[in-house]
This record gives C-alpha cells, sequence and structure tokens, in this order.
C-alpha cells in the first residue's frame, strides 16, 4: 500500500522526476481565513526513462463527478513500473468546490473553468490555475480535464474541443479524443466562454481534451468507465502504457463528430419558466422540430411557449434543470462534419 498523502506547502518540493508514484496534498492557503484548500496531486514517473507527459484533472467542477472518480481510480491503478514517462492526476483540483458539492469554489466565488491563466497572486482558483499553467503544463503534452455537465446542460456522453487553426493540432486532438470511444465528439465554440482550462492548454500548442461524461449531479458509471479507460488509451496511444488501445463501448457504435462553432446555434431561453423537454440528446433533429416547451405558471390557463428547432441537426447539449432563467441556454444544435486527416 502507497503512504498517505503528503501534504506540500512550497511546490518546488513537488517530486516531478524520481521513479515511482508519489501522493501529494498541495497546501493553497485560503483567502480570508487561516488554512488550505488541500488539492489532491498524484505523480507518477515510470521507471523507464523517456516517453512525454499527461495531465488528467476531474472536479475542476465540484458537481461533476465521473472525472472525480476515475483520476482517483487511475490514482490507484496506474505503477511506475509499468510506465514510460509521466503521468500527473489532479481528481479535484476545485478541491473546495467539490467538497461543497457546487460548481464554483464557495471560497471565492470563482469558475475554476473560467480562472485561467491564473494568477500568482489572485484569489484561491486563480492561484490554482496558474500552478497548473506554471507546474504542470510545461511537464506535459496532453492534457485531459473530465467534465459532466453539472446541473445546467446535458450531452450525449461526448468528448469536447474547440477548432484550432493549427490544423495538424486540431487532427492529433481528434484522434486522442477517439480514444474515448464516446459516440460522439463535440467542437465547440471558443466564444461561448473564455478562460477555460484547455483554452490555455491549447494556446500552449497541448493535445488538450475535454469531454462530457454524465450530468445532473449524478454518477454514471459509463461515464466514469469511458474517462478512466479513454485515459489509459490515450497512455497507450502515446507509448507510456505498454498494452494496446482497447475499445471501450457496448455495443460498439460510429463514432459522430459534431461541430457547433457559431454562437447562432447556441439558443438563448426565450423567458423564465419551467423546461419540458422532448428530444434527447444525441437526437437528430429536423429545422422546426418541436424541442419542447417552456410553461409559465403566473397565468395557467395560457398555453406553454413552443421551442422549435432553428435548424436541421444533432441536439448536441440542452438544458437539464426544469427552472430554466430566461437567456440561460436552452439547446445547442450542432451540424456533423468529417473527421480530420
Ligand atoms: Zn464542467
Amino acid at each position: 500500500m502507497p503512504d498517505s498523502p503528503e501534504v506540500v506547502f512550497d511546490f518546488a518540493a513537488i517530486d516531478f522526476d524520481t521513479p515511482g508514484k508519489r501522493h501529494y496534498q498541495l497546501a493553497f492557503h485560503l483567502d480570508s481565513s487561516w488554512g488550505y484548500s488541500l488539492v489532491p496531486t498524484t505523480v507518477i514517473r515510470g521507471a523507464t526513462s523517456g516517453g512525454t507527459g499527461v495531465a488528467v484533472i476531474g472536479g475542476t467542477h465540484g458537481n461533476e463527478y465521473e472525472g472525480q472518480i476515475a483520476v482517483k481510480r487511475l490514482c490507484q491503478s496506474i505503477e511506475p513500473d509499468e510506465l514510460r514517462g509521466l503521468v500527473i492526476l489532479i481528481p479535484q483540483l476545485s478541491e473546495s468546490a467539490c467538497r461543497a458539492g457546487t460548481r464554483i469554489s464557495p471560497v471565492d466565488g470563482v469558475n475554476m473553468n473560467r480562472a485561467f491563466p491564473g494568477n500568482a497572486r489572485g484569489s484561491l482558483s486563480y492561484r490554482i490555475a496558474n500552478f497548473l499553467k506554471t507546474s504542470v503544463f510545461p511537464r506535459v503534452r496532453v492534457v485531459i480535464d473530465i467534465h459532466s455537465g453539472g446541473r445546467e446542460a446535458v450531452f450525449p456522453l461526448c468528448t469536447s474541443f474547440h477548432r484550432l487553426p493549427d490544423a495538424a493540432q486540431f487532427a492529433e486532438i481528434a484522434r486522442a479524443a477517439r480514444l474515448f470511444d464516446t459516440p460522439f465528439l463535440f467542437v465547440y465554440s471558443r466564444q461561448m466562454s473564455s478562460g477555460l482550462l484547455t483554452d490555455e492548454a491549447e494556446d500552449e500548442g497541448k493535445i488538450a481534451i475535454g469531454g462530457e461524461f454524465g450530468a445532473g449531479e449524478g454518477v454514471s458509471a459509463e461515464g466514469v468507465r469511458h474517462a478512466y479507460e479513454g485515459s489509459l488509451n490515450v497512455m497507450r496511444h502515446y507509448g507510456l502504457l505498454p498494452s494496446p488501445v482497447r475499445p471501450i463501448a457496448y455495443p460498439q457504435h460510429r463514432q459522430r463528430l459534431i461541430q457547433a462553432a457559431d454562437l447562432a446555434d447556441y439558443r438563448p431561453c426565450p423567458r423564465d419558466g419551467i423546461w419540458e423537454p422532448l428530444a434527447a440528446p444525441g437526437d437528430d433533429v429536423a429545422k422546426d422540430q418541436l424541442l419542447g416547451y417552456v410553461h409559465d405558471f403566473s397565468d395557467h390557463s395560457a398555453p406553454p411557449l413552443e421551442i422549435r428547432a432553428h435548424r436541421a441537426g444533432v441536439l448536441i447539449a440542452r438544458y437539464s434543470a426544469a427552472v430554466c432563467p430566461r437567456a440561460l441556454t436552452l439547446f445547442v444544435i450542432g451540424e456533423e462534419t468529417g473527421f480530420p486527416e
């Protein structure tokens, strides 16, 4: 059995280089009280020299659990004597949000996935982002950030990434993302938000892969399996692990690359109401197809508002919760496109 995690106060003391497996808790001081967010981090340096680096991160959002579980499992299962290269595992990046079971950190009110590139003198989430950028990213070629939609959105099981100006980087990301064996790969708009973990990794030329492996603040065993086995497949693909890439999905399916590059395909809810969705994530939809109703209970005699598809395509995301505020993204329709060469 490995020793229990070592609490590290000076991050220069993290040993990324000696062959072996080390479990740490990185002590980031709190902003307004004496104490710490202890961010769990496992460093596994292979016994064989050379090889590339892979970082796998869960719990960037605290109420998304598949990544937390999958990365924790990787911390236990990967052994340095079978590894060539470096694996850095962080199962609960926004540890304070994970402990609270919330999307954003209750310590500083910051969404960890909007805090990049971070700030060494900023609040907790910005300091954690800065640590990732300055201490983890320079040591790895591949960055995997595992999400689950939280309360807001439900996606079909998918990996996700952005369209990038560098065609070779985009094609390599698409190839690596396919190794998670999800039925969908979602190419989403960078305009929808900024400061994402994967934005920063992409800008540094990394093979940056996100994904949505569950929804609704539950735990999908299928999502955990794809996140865990997919991360291992990426390590196999890049030569960190000796075994061949394995299929994950059963039954097997055709993978579909769905692109929603235009903000016009991210449709805002027209009014406050109760959302009754009629189409499922991953459905092919026709233009003007009824996707659901928004109910207004201020006048129970009025008919519900019909929500229809603004275009034909694949319903790649839709709002998850019943109570939907005006202007939140109610659904996203993307179009199927070919895989890059
Ligand atoms: Zn998320």
